[in-house]
């Protein structure tokens, strides 16, 4: 399969992906939300299409040790947005997908550490596993979903996407400020609480509440 396209559930034709732009930690770590600080500012990165892989494989490159995974709600567009609204955003959102924000704990660190760029940690080939995407109309309420992602038996994530401290309108909203978002392009939402290492021969199951239930392993590429 070719690895710069995902499918939506009900189209024959492979959807081609420019680039998925991802937020930074965008969860209230707990369910009370006691904590109504609210950073400045959102904090945004970008994998390449290139980072596309199955959800069902997660293979960690030989550079790394320390993986951790980030089970995020993905969202594709279908018409493009340059410093829009926040009115602007759900007409524009095509469907929704699992993903995984494949990190490279001890390379990233390594990278902060030397002031350095950290792509290596967390755009390489196969640090975006991705679902199928499901069509918006399908998805009522992306406004609360919940997210559970089980790594060995244990529960990692399990967490609503109602607990998001900048709403899908806001983050798409302001990632399209810095970035001109296309057709195909896609943004990671955050990940919730629970991120956890990864490590090869673990095997995970992931369920995204309208979304679908995925399971799969991960691997030494
Ligand atoms: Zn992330």
């Amino acid at each position: 399969m070719t690895l710069h396209t995902v499918r939506m559930k009900g189209r024959d034709e492979p959807i081609p992906v420019g680039k998925i732009v991802c937020m930074g930690r965008n969860y209230v770590a707990h369910i009370e939300e006691l904590n109504n600080e609210r950073p400045d500012a959102p904090m945004f990165f970008i994998k390449p299409a290139t980072a596309l892989a199955p959800i069902e494989r997660v293979r960690l490159p030989a550079y790394s040790e320390q993986a951790r995974h980030e089970l995020e709600l993905a969202v594709i567009l279908d018409t493009p947005l340059s410093r829009c609204a926040e009115a602007d955003v759900f007409p524009a959102i095509a469907g929704y997908a699992a993903a995984i924000d494949v990190t490279l704990q001890d390379v990233q660190e390594r990278c902060k550490a030397k002031g350095h760029p950290w792509e290596i940690a967390k755009a390489f080939d196969g640090a975006c596993p991705c679902s199928d995407f499901v069509p918006a109309a399908d998805v009522t309420r992306p406004e609360d979903l919940r997210l559970t992602m089980r790594v060995n038996g244990e529960t990692r994530h399990d967490d609503s996407t109602k607990l998001m401290i900048w709403s899908i309108p806001e983050l798409v909203a302001a990632a399209s400020q810095y970035f001109t978002l296309e057709p195909g392009d896609i943004v990671l939402t955050g990940t919730p609480a629970g991120v956890g290492p990864l490590a090869p021969g673990d095997r995970y199951e992931i369920d995204v509440q309208h979304v679908g239930r995925f399971s799969g392993e991960v691997v030494r590429d």
